[in-house]
């Protein structure tokens, strides 16, 4: 991404953490460059829409309909990256949904302004929310939710904009595992953007030209369906900065709830402590004993294991990338050394990653 010209600089987040945004075209262009060259066959245009079980119980076939059909996937291992435990929950693993009551966080439809005048923009993104404040209190404009993130991108005449709240006629948010539910929130997300460029051209100086550079081609899911595993990640392990024996990486982001109207936010103690948690390889495996007999499969990414409020946190992009990284690695373990993906050896997963440049939390 960096040789792509993607990368912006590091930025610091409410003085506690850096995040580094990044050109999604980069993105695109040298995810394709690194999985190619590393043989990676990949299939788009493919929905998995069911699975085939062996008579073990295991999962035989992923079943995907194509443009150019239906075709089934035969596999010996499967890793469920779908953000929607879709495989887990086909196969009859256990998955847990939202909170105590079912409430699951806000969908946001991500966007992005052009020509957006930099210099007279400035630091816009910290008097936006109090400029907002004024023209809600004032009745002209009413917004989904608090806590907007608007961010200039590497070149400073694109923002992007996170601030959409997508929710059901009931006021709980968008279900992204009903088909129904993410189309009116897709266009219910649409017309959000259209009010909130409107109080950008309106309100903030340097925005008077503001237009959709683009909107996201899917609604941002935070949460749906999360796999019950042999370990759940919960929010004590985050504000504490637990460490595990079995750790694949670490997560460095605090609980970020995205509930009606607002954003909650919860860190550990920085700087008191180091600010992250080690993630353990546990929260890939379904747990063994209620997973109906499916021995083959991994579920990495914001739907792996954890519960409601420890998902808050580890479901952002860094967190997923280790997951995936060690499902990808253990999976290839398992299969070369012939051990289960439940007695795989942990210090030998480790071993893997460490040569393969992953931080694991460690001295
Ligand atoms: C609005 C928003 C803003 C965010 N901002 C940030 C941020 O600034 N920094 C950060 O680090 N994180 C951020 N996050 C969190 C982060 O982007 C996600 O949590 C993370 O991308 C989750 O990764 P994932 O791979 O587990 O799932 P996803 O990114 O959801 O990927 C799942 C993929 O599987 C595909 N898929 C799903 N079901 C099927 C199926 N049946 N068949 C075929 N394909 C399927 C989907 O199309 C998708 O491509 C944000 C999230 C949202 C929603």
């Amino acid at each position: 991404m960096r040789a792509l010209e993607g990368l912006s600089e590091p930025h610091m987040i409410m003085r506690k953490t850096l995040a580094q945004a990044y050109d999604m075209s980069a993105f695109k262009c040298a995810a394709d460059g690194l999985l190619v060259s590393d043989g990676v066959q990949l299939l788009f245009h493919a929905l998995a829409a069911g699975i085939v079980k062996s008579k073990s119980g295991n999962i035989d076939a992923v079943l995907l309909e194509t443009k150019s059909g239906r075709v089934a996937v035969r596999g010996r291992t499967f890793i469920d990256c779908s953000g929607d435990a879709d495989l887990a929950h086909w196969a009859g693993v256990p998955t847990e949904k939202g909170d105590e009551s079912g409430h699951m966080l806000y969908p946001t439809l991500m966007f992005r302004v052009g020509e957006v005048d930099a210099e007279r923009a400035g630091e816009a993104w910290k008097t936006i929310p109090k400029l907002m404040d004024e023209v809600e209190a004032s009745g002209e404009f009413t917004f989904p939710r608090r806590g907007a993130i608007v961010r200039p991108m590497k070149r400073a005449y694109e923002w992007r904009v996170n601030v959409t709240q997508l929710k059901k006629a009931d006021g709980s948010a968008t279900d992204g595992t009903d088909a129904r539910s993410l189309s009116e929130g897709e266009i219910e997300g649409r017309r959000q953007i259209v009010d909130y460029i409107r109080f950008l051209r309106e309100k903030v100086p340097g925005f008077e030209k503001a237009y959709a550079l683009d909107i996201a081609p899917q609604l941002g899911i935070r949460e749906t369906r999360r796999l019950v595993g042999e370990y759940m990640l919960t929010a004590e392990d985050v504000l504490q900065c637990v460490d595990f024996d079995d750790s694949i990486g670490v997560n460095g982001w605090p609980l970020e709830k995205h509930v009606a109207g607002d954003v909650q936010w919860m860190w550990p103690p920085i700087p008191d402590c180091r600010g992250y948690n080690q993630l353990p390889y546990r929260m890939l495996l379904p747990r063994r004993s209620s997973a109906n007999g499916v021995e083959n499969l991994l579920v990495a990414g914001r739907c792996a294991s954890m519960t409601h409020d420890g998902q808050s946190a580890a479901r952002v992009t860094g967190a997923c990338f280790v997951m995936g990284q060690a499902a990808g690695t253990a999976a290839a373990l398992a299969l070369q050394t012939g051990s289960s993906l439940y007695d795989l050896n942990s210090r030998h997963l480790q071993d893997r990653l460490l040569q393969q440049g992953a931080f694991l939390g460690g001295e």
